[in-house]
């Protein structure tokens, strides 16, 4: 059985949540795209958890968790994360994790090169993570970047780390007029970092091949949304790896296997961090009681989230691009704070309505035709049964499965493990 969690809307729809409930019926659980630039957040018996490396399935005790070939990996972000776990009573060895040889790793000097260019660009700027992710995700397609399997041969690391060195500082030094990255900086850092994973490393696709063919149950989950894919995102305003579920096998390291199923999450207003297009957000007031209400700072950074109502044009384009077999409406508690509800159900464009969701340029026109549907006013988060919630509530489910076509499998009213309700 192999499935894929992810999401659909701009990221942050409570993936975490819901791949830490759902690992319980799976073996493995895999990453299979992006680094440390998004966090999950989970809160589950044993804590509240941040994880923006690991899989989600390291909570449990029984799941191996792969990071794949997909990836890119701030082995120092790592180091720091698992400890922080650790200190939790998560246990993390080579036996319930397994890093890709495959993987390529996030530099220092990628995070610096992230920084520079976000500075340079001044009001202009992407609204980075300023986690390195695009110069890293640059390097891999310039075939510059250094693999996780690299680190053990001593002598070719060293030879590459003077290559990547002279070449690096053609922009470091030379282009932002920085202090040089050094061979031996590079080598420390890798020695000091990248060593410690020395027996995590291992042939993923070849684990995962096996594990499939012996009737393993795989889980991939993703990280951000459909709509910050690379190719079918906001582009330029999207992140640097395809976060679609179809690349999930080609990223985890078993690219000629077929999905199964698709679990698509998606959440029951919108939320969309750093800049870009963003047709249905809200402003001032507005925003600062939905931000407020649903708690919208990034996991990763705490930056404040840009907020709007839930926007059916986009949802409907997400669980597209996603090919969702069936999607997972998440925090449909926060919403139990209004009288009334609004929804963006189309675009206007250029004095047109429109359905489709547009190309970056046009959604920068775009306006947004917001509807109202009626509030529940009433506490649901400890609703688990479908006919235990208001009946506006389940208007609203109702309303999302027809506006945009697709099945409800589950609604999550609360942040805890618990809280969801099977439709
Ligand atoms: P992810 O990156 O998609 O996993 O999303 P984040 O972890 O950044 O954001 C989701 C946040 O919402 C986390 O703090 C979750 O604990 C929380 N969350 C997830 N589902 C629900 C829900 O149904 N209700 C509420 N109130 N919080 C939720």
């Amino acid at each position: 059985m192999l499935t894929a969690i992810c999401g659909i809307n701009w990221g942050d729809e409570g993936k975490g949540k819901m791949v830490d409930l759902f690992s319980r019926d799976y073996d493995i659980v895999c990453r299979y795209q992006g680094g440390n630039n998004a966090g999950h957040t989970v809160i589950n018996e044993r804590g509240k958890f941040v994880l923006n490396l690991l899989p989600s399935g390291i909570l449990r005790r029984e799941v191996v968790n792969v990071l794949g070939n997909g990836m890119v990996i701030d082995v120092k972000h790592l180091t720091n994360e698992a400890q922080k776990l650790r200190e939790k009573g998560v246990e993390i060895t080579p036996e319930n994790l397994k890093i890709s040889d495959k993987a390529v790793i996030t530099m220092p000097y990628h995070v610096l090169l992230d920084c520079l260019e976000e500075e340079r660009l001044k009001d202009k700027k992407f609204g980075s993570t300023r986690r390195g992710i695009a110069p890293v995700y640059a390097d891999k397609y310039m075939k510059k970047a250094f693999r996780m399997g690299e680190l053990f041969d001593e002598k070719s690391l060293k030879l590459r780390a003077e290559e990547i060195a002279e070449w690096k500082n053609l922009t470091v030094e030379r282009g932002y007029g920085h202090a040089p990255v050094t061979a031996e900086e590079i080598l420390d850092y890798l020695y000091t970092f990248g060593m410690i994973w020395k027996d995590y490393v291992t042939d993923v696709g070849s684990f995962l091949t096996h594990a499939n063919e012996e009737g393993k149950k795989i889980l991939f989950e993703a990280q951000l949304g459909a709509l910050r894919d690379i190719d079918f995102g906001i582009y330029p305003y999207t992140s640097s790896s395809s976060t679609i579920a179809a690349y999930a096998p080609i990223g985890a390291g078993i690219p000629g296997v077929k999905l199964d199923k698709c679990i698509g999450i998606m959440k029951a207003y919108s939320s969309c961090v750093g800049e870009g297009p963003f047709t249905a957000e809200y402003f001032g007031e507005k925003a600062d009681f939905l931000r407020e209400a649903g708690g919208e700072y990034g996991a990763a950074t705490g930056r404040p989230r840009r907020v709007g109502p839930f926007d059916v044009v986009a949802s409907s384009y997400g669980i597209r691009c996603q090919g969702a077999d069936e999607v997972v409406l998440t925090k449909l508690d926060i919403l139990s704070a209004y009288d009334e509800i609004e929804v963006c159900t189309a675009y206007e464009l250029d004095g047109k309505i429109i359905h489709e969701f547009p190309s970056t340029n046009e959604l920068l026109r775009a306006k947004p035709v917001f509807e109202k549907r009626k509030g529940w006013r009433a506490d649901i988060t400890k609703c688990r049964k479908k006919e235990e919630l208001p009946p506006e509530a389940i208007d609203y489910i109702k309303f999302i499965e027809d506006s945009c076509k697709c099945r409800l499998s589950y609604v999550a009213v609360g942040a805890e493990r618990d809280a969801v309700i099977k439709m």
